[in-house]
């Protein structure tokens, strides 16, 4: 354990009624598990009572981020170490979140995100369906959508992703239906709109460096960490000409999972979701807010549109709320923001303290 990290704050507690008793465990592999969304699902699903063991390369995820489950550092692409995991556990469940997420990034590296989001997801999607997995719950994005002309977006609308971040998604989307059809596994594709916040407690939280979410760039403002801030676009069709997104709290994100897993297990075709709140918020909302939360009047200037924003994306949740009976806890851009800002102050202290499991070197 990394010094300066409290032993009370790995032992998540267990509150509600637990989807499965000690007797009748079931194992569940979590990809990507120590990585910002990947750990609040896994803190989730231990808190349901389940045996959950992590796989993790540590590139941008945290060894302390994982709470009581078994942590297995690896990487998807080293398939004979996958098959290994596959032989060593009898997995129910696997669940899929390591990959690369930077569109920026991805326009850059294309080959970087085919590689890590498709040719590894394939090495997974393989191995599950081989090793007789029951159901896969793969992490996908609203990037898959583009630009498309709503700003409501439904399950329906065709994929048409507008950089090689959204294809790469696409394409294991597409891999997971071929291959999932093979055999009796069933699953769920989740994709996520604007996912933001952290566990109210301050345990965990959005901790990869050079993250350029808005949220994050805010709050890492207010902080003093950065100088000031950048508006991308105040000339967009909105009321306030920024674009609107569809801010999710990251435990509503999470229990999305649980409410997933849940339903395949309770023998459910399989199922594509949206995950949002079916609204959204402007940027300059956002920003008055983290004003608002930090009382901090930070500098914020007005810059040019960042190329490939949509002016709007919210999520058409119609589908999730009746299929999961999924009811969002943290729909409340303040609530989101609040806790996103004790989980930076949090991380802030650590990083300041020295602790070097915090350090930003360690997975820049
Ligand atoms: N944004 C901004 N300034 C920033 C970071 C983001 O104006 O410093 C805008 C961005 O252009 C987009 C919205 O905030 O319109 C949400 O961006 P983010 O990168 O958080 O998520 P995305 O919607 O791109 O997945």
């Amino acid at each position: 354990m990394p010094p300066g990290m409290q032993a009370a704050s790995l032992n998540f507690i267990t509150n509600g009624s637990p989807m499965v008793s000690s007797g009748q465990r079931r194992k569940i592999l979590v990809t990507g598990g120590a990585g910002y969304i990947g750990s609040h699902v896994v803190k989730a699903l231990i808190e349901q009572g389940e045996d959950v063991v992590v796989f993790d390369n540590l590139s941008t995820g945290f060894a302390w981020s994982v709470a009581d489950a078994e942590l297995v550092v690896g990487d998807l692409a080293d398939r004979g170490a996958l098959n290994d995991l596959f032989g060593r556990h009898q997995f129910e469940a696997v669940l899929h979140f390591a990959a690369n997420i930077w569109v920026g990034e991805s326009v850059r590296k294309p080959a970087k995100y085919y590689r890590n989001n498709v040719a590894n997801a394939l090495n997974l999607f393989e191995l599950a369906s081989d090793h007789d997995v029951a159901h896969l719950i793969f992490s996908s994005t609203a990037a898959v959508y583009g630009q498309p002309d709503v700003s409501l977006l439904n399950e329906t609308l065709p994929s048409a992703p507008i950089n090689p971040y959204g294809a790469s998604k696409t394409m294991a989307e597409r891999l997971l239906t071929d291959i999932a059809a093979t055999s009796s596994m069933t699953f769920a594709i989740l994709r996520y709109f604007n996912v933001a916040g952290a566990d109210p407690e301050s345990r965990i939280g959005e901790a990869t460096p050079f993250n350029n979410h808005l949220v994050k760039i805010a709050l890492e403002t207010a902080l003093g960490l950065r100088e000031s801030m950048a508006i991308n676009g105040t000339d967009y069709p909105t009321e306030d000409g920024t674009c609107i997104r569809d801010y999710i709290h990251v435990e509503d994100l999470a229990a999305a999972h649980v409410a997933a897993l849940q339903h395949l297990r309770q023998g459910h075709p399989s199922t594509v979701c949206n995950c949002g709140y079916g609204h959204g918020h402007s940027v300059r909302e956002v920003i008055d807010v983290a004003k608002e939360i930090t009382g901090v009047d930070f500098e914020v200037r007005e810059g040019p549109r960042r190329p490939g924003d949509p002016a709007e994306l919210v999520a058409d949740n119609t589908k999730i709320r009746s299929l999961f009976s999924w009811q969002p806890r943290y729909d409340d851009l303040r609530m989101i923001v609040d806790t996103a800002w004790r989980w930076e102050r949090v991380l802030f202290d650590r990083r300041t303290s020295r602790d070097d499991a915090f350090d930003l070197r360690q997975s820049a």
